[in-house]
C-alpha cells in the first residue's frame, strides 16, 4: 500500500513523523476529533514483515471504535491456537503447551486477537486512506525538525525532492532508532543489551511438519545443550519467523551469521534436513529495556517505540505504541481546538511513562521465565517442566495488565481512594479515576458498550437516579465551551466495579479513561462540575 501526493511546502495541524502502527493510529483519532495531518514515512509502503503478532483487548475495543476490529479479527489465527507449543523440533516430540487465556467476555467487547502486524498495518493504512484529513505521504524520509514558540517544521526528502511540512505539533512515531529523538538529543535510560537475536523470517511449505497444529509460537529446546534455544513463529501464507539466541562470537560480530548459517539454524529448528527455505528478511537485534529520556521536547512528542523499547516477551511493543497515541491524541485536540491550555498536553508523558516503565519491567521478568522454562525442559524433569509451563501463564493471560492500567496522576483528580495492586492476570473493573470505564453491554443484542459512550467529548456518567446531572452538564458545557455530554447507566452492578452508587457520577476522558467520580450530589452541582473539568484539563479552560 503506497502513499501519494506531493507538494512542496504543506501546512497541517499535526505532522506525524512515521506511518507504523502508532504514526498510523495517532492520525486516526485526530481525525475522529476534525484535526488533520501529515504522515511522513521514508518507506514506500506499510511492513511486509510480520513483527508483533498480538493486540491485546485493548487494542482491539480501539479497532472496534475504528471499525477494523472485524478485518483485523478475519485475518488473525482462531482463539483457540496455542500461544506456545514446547518442542525438540517441529518435527520432533512435543515437550509441553501453554494453553490459551480463557476469553473474558464480561470485561470486554473485543477480545485478545493474534495476528500479524503487517496486517494490523494494512488495516490502519486503509482505514487511514479513506479519511480526507488524513494526507498520508509514504516515501519521505524526514531530515529534520525545528521550532518555535509558533510552530514547527518538518523537512523531508521525497522522489519529488524536498518537502517541508508546518504544523502546529510533531508526533515522532518513527520507532526504535528514532532520528526524530537523536536530532532532539533525547538519550534513552535503561539496560541497551539484555541478550542479542537473530531475526529470520523465511517462506516455505512446512504443513506436514506442522500436523494441523495452530500455534501462535513454537519454543524450540533442543536436548543437545549446546545447541541454541529458537523460537518460530508462524506467519500465515506459508511465511514463517524464526528467532535464535546468538552465541558471543555472532553477537559481537552479526556478520557471522551468514546466510548458510540461518538455513542450517532453520532445518535445526523444524527437524529435517530437507525443508525448501526462501529467505525474505534477516536481522540481528538487541533486546532492550529503555525509555526515553523525555516523552516532549517543546512541540514535539515522542510515541510508541520512539518513546520506549521493551523486550518482546510481553507482547506489549504495538499495544503499548497504539495506546499512547490514543492517549496523546485526544490532548492535542483538545488543546488544538481551544478546549484546554497547553499544560494538558505534559500529562502525557505523566501518565505513559509510568505505565511504559511497568509494562518493561514486566517483559524483562518474562525473559527470565523462559530461561527457567528452557532449562527445566532440559533437565527432562516432569515436574520442573509443568512448574515453568503453568508459570508462563503468568505471561501469556494477561488481560488485567491489558484492560486495567490506570494513570495514578496526569489528567486526573484524585477521589482520596486507594488503587489495588493491578493484577496482571485478572481484570478487576473499577470507575476509581484513573482506570478505564468497565464494559458493559446496554442492549439485549450485544452491540452497544458503554465504551461507545467515549469518543470525542468529555462524558459525565451518572448512576441509575442521577438525573441532577443532566441540567449541571448542559450548564457546565455552555460557561466552558468544552464538549460535554451526560449518560445514564440503566443499573448498577457491583460485578462491573461500579462504584459510583445511584446518584454519584464519573466523569470520562475521551480516551475512556475515569478523570474523576463522586458518589454523592454534592451542595452545588454546577460548581464542582466545573471545577472538575478544569482540573482534568489542566487548569483555566481557554
Ligand atoms: C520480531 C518482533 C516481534 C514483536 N512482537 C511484538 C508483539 O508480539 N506484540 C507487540 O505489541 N509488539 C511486538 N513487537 C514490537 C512492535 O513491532 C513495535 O513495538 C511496533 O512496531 C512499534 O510501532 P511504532 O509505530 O512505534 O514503530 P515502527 O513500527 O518501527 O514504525 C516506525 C515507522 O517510522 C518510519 N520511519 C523511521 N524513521 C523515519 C524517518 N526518518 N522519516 C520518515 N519515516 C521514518 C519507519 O519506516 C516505520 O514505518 C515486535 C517487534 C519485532 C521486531
Amino acid at each position: 500500500v503506497a502513499g501519494t501526493n506531493d507538494s512542496r511546502t504543506v501546512h497541517t495541524r499535526v505532522a506525524i513523523v512515521g506511518g507504523g502502527p502508532v504514526g498510523l493510529s495517532a492520525a486516526l483519532v485526530l481525525h475522529r476529533f476534525g484535526i488533520d495531518s501529515v504522515v511522513l514515512d521514508r518507506d514506500t509502503g506499510t511492513t511486509r514483515h510480520p513483527k508483533a503478532r498480538g493486540c491485546n483487548p485493548r487494542t482491539m475495543e480501539l479497532f472496534r471504535q475504528w471499525g477494523i476490529e472485524a478485518a483485523v479479527r478475519s485475518r488473525g489465527l482462531p482463539e483457540s491456537a496455542e500461544p506456545a507449543i514446547v518442542v525438540e523440533s517441529v518435527a520432533g516430540p512435543e515437550l509441553g503447551r501453554v494453553v490459551p487465556e480463557p476469553p473474558d467476555r464480561a470485561a470486554t467487547p473485543a477480545w485478545t486477537c493474534h495476528v500479524t502486524q503487517d496486517v494490523v498495518e494494512e488495516e490502519l493504512f486503509a482505514a487511514a486512506s479513506a479519511c480526507p484529513g488524513i494526507d498520508l505521504r509514504f516515501g519521505h524520509q524526514v531530515g529534520a525538525i525545528e521550532q518555535d514558540a509558533h510552530r514547527a517544521v518538518v523537512r523531508a526528502e521525497s522522489a519529488g525532492g524536498p518537502v517541508t511540512v508546518e504544523a502546529d505539533f510533531v508526533v515522532a512515531a518513527d520507532g526504535a532508532s528514532s532520528e526524530t529523538r537523536r536530532h532532539l538529543g533525547i538519550g534513552m535510560v535503561g539496560p541497551a543489551t539484555l541478550g542479542t537475536w537473530a531475526n529470520d523470517f523465511w517462506q516455505g511449505d512446512i504443513s506436514g511438519l506442522l500436523r494441523g497444529r495452530q500455534a501462535v509460537s513454537f519454543v524450540v529446546v533442543p536436548q543437545d545443550e549446546h545447541a541454541p534455544t529458537s523460537m518460530l513463529f508462524p506467519s500465515g501464507g506459508g511465511r514463517y519467523l524464526s528467532w535464535t539466541q546468538l552465541g558471543p562470537d555472532e553477537a559481537a560480530d552479526p556478520a557471522l551469521w551468514t546466510a548458510d548459517r540461518v538455513r542450517a539454524a532453520i532445518r535445526r529448528q523444524l527437524g529435517t534436513g530437507d525443508a525448501d527455505i526462501t529467505l525474505l528478511g534477516q536481522a540481528v537485534w538487541r533486546m532492550s529495556s529503555q525509555l526515553a529520556e523525555t516523552f516532549r521536547a517543546g512541540r514535539v512528542f515522542l510515541a510508541g517505540d520512539a518513546a520506549h523499547r521493551f523486550p518482546p516477551t510481553g507482547g506489549l511493543g504495538m499495544n503499548t505504541g497504539i495506546q499512547d497515541a490514543h492517549n496523546l491524541a485526544w490532548k492535542l485536540a483538545f488543546v488544538l481546538l481551544g478546549h484546554a491550555p497547553d499544560a494538558l498536553l505534559d500529562t502525557y508523558e505523566v501518565e505513559r511513562r509510568a505505565v511504559a516503565q511497568d509494562n518493561a519491567d514486566w517483559s524483562v521478568g518474562n525473559a527470565s521465565r523462559i530461561t527457567e522454562l528452557v532449562a527445566g525442559v532440559r533437565s527432562r524433569d516432569l515436574d520442573r517442566i509443568a512448574f515453568w509451563l503453568r508459570d508462563m501463564e503468568n505471561h501469556i493471560h494477561q488481560s488485567g495488565r491489558a484492560l486495567g492500567f490506570r494513570y495514578a496522576a496526569g489528567a486526573v483528580v484524585d477521589d482520596g481512594t486507594t488503587a489495588q495492586p493491578l493484577n496482571s492476570r485478572v481484570y478487576e473493573p473499577s470507575d476509581r479515576p484513573g482506570g478505564r470505564f468497565p464494559h458493559l453491554w446496554l442492549d439485549l443484542s450485544r452491540t452497544q458498550s458503554t465504551l461507545d459512550w467515549f469518543d470525542t467529548a468529555l462524558t459525565v456518567v451518572g448512576g441509575p437516579d442521577s438525573s441532577g446531572w443532566e441540567g449541571a452538564v448542559e450548564k457546565v458545557a455552555l460557561e466552558t465551551k468544552v464538549p460535554l455530554a451526560y449518560r445514564r447507566l440503566p443499573h448498577l452492578s457491583a460485578d462491573h466495579g461500579i462504584a459510583m452508587g445511584p446518584r454519584g457520577a464519573v466523569l470520562v476522558r475521551p480516551d475512556g479513561h475515569v478523570a474523576w467520580r463522586t458518589s454523592w450530589v454534592p451542595p452545588d452541582q454546577v460548581a464542582t462540575l466545573s471545577a472538575a473539568v478544569t482540573a482534568t484539563l489542566g487548569g483555566a479552560v481557554r
